[in-house]
């Protein structure tokens, strides 16, 4: 057992060859050393996907709609197919590795490999996660940031990868960067075409009424996991769901709102470009509570 884990992947897909044939399906190396070489794609293009899933109590939750997600990330980057068992068997030794702990974390990584290789790099690196009673209890205020793109280009220009979790994430950074400069805690991305998209890291749900809305997922943006389970959790409440066309308008006229994401859970949104928002404590503390409670 130990605080942090690393396993790299030998043969991250089946489609391109192991890194060594005689060895086994992952090698557990000491995290704090470098093992990436620096020709690798991952780091000098931003070339590869990855997934963050949260783990609590040891259990990995949401793993299978986080590797299929990966897998799909993967397919449109065209990079060759993870072996998704692999990847799940790892994940799963990861979490039993890791000291016992109510909320860690494990990301899966996989990039196009080392330049003119043809083999993917791939590893899965689990640890505590950062403490996020304060953003679910108190709230985030976010600031409304223009992506630069309309809300169709995941169909019109696939090459911009919207809709893909890729390790291109130097914007969603800058932006979060742009938010703390405006006095907020994270930004809310818009399309210049005016609809309301995603977080930086997380998806947005609404409450309106009582049913929850969130931003259809062919604006190019992430097909959230957590969103996903909140709206489980709603459906088995009774409430209605709907993925829609989201407006500046609709996001004014919701009566709560929320940034949900892996490992942060739900974070209610209590500003908006510094706007006082109302807070529907009681759903979010039963939200959490559903979504800590995860055994899927
Ligand atoms: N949107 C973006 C841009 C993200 O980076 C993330 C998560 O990291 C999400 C949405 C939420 O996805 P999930 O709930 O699967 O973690």
């Amino acid at each position: 057992m130990t605080d942090t884990v690393l396993a790299v992947l030998n043969q991250p897909s089946r489609d391109a060859a192991p890194h060594d044939p005689d060895a086994d399906a992952y090698t557990w190396v000491e995290p704090l050393e470098e093992h990436l070489q620096v020709q690798d794609l991952g780091a000098t293009r931003g070339d590869g996907v990855f997934e963050t899933i949260t783990v609590v109590d040891g259990h990995p939750q949401a793993l299978e709609p986080h590797l299929a997600r990966f897998g799909r990330s993967a397919a449109k980057l065209d990079l060759p197919a993870p072996d998704t068992d692999v990847w799940r068997q790892a994940v799963e030794a990861a979490c039993a590795r890791l000291d016992p702990v109510r909320e860690a974390f494990v990301k899966t990584v996989m990039t196009r490999g080392v330049e003119g290789t043809d083999r993917p790099t791939g590893w899965v690196y689990a640890a505590p996660s950062p403490d996020s009673t304060r953003a679910r209890t108190e709230g985030i205020s976010v600031v409304l940031l223009d992506r630069g793109y309309r809300h169709d280009v995941e169909r019109t220009s696939p090459w911009l990868l919207q809709g893909a979790k890729t390790l291109s994430y130097g914007i969603n950074m800058a932006a979060l960067r742009e938010a703390v400069r405006r006095g907020a805690d994270d930004a809310l991305f818009v399309s210049t075409d005016g609809y309301v998209l995603e977080g930086t890291r997380a998806n947005l749900v609404m409450r309106v009424g009582d049913r929850l809305v969130t931003p259809r997922t062919d604006v190019g943006i992430l097909d959230g996991t957590t969103q996903a389970d909140v709206f489980r959790f709603a459906e088995e409440q009774g409430m209605e769901t709907a993925y829609e066309l989201v407006t500046l308008d609709d996001l004014r006229a919701a009566d709560a709102l929320w940034l949900v994401s892996s490992v942060r859970q739900a974070a209610p949104v209590r500003a908006v470009d510094g706007e006082d928002r109302p807070v529907d404590a009681e759903l979010t503390t039963r939200i959490n509570d559903f979504l800590l409670a995860r055994s899927v």
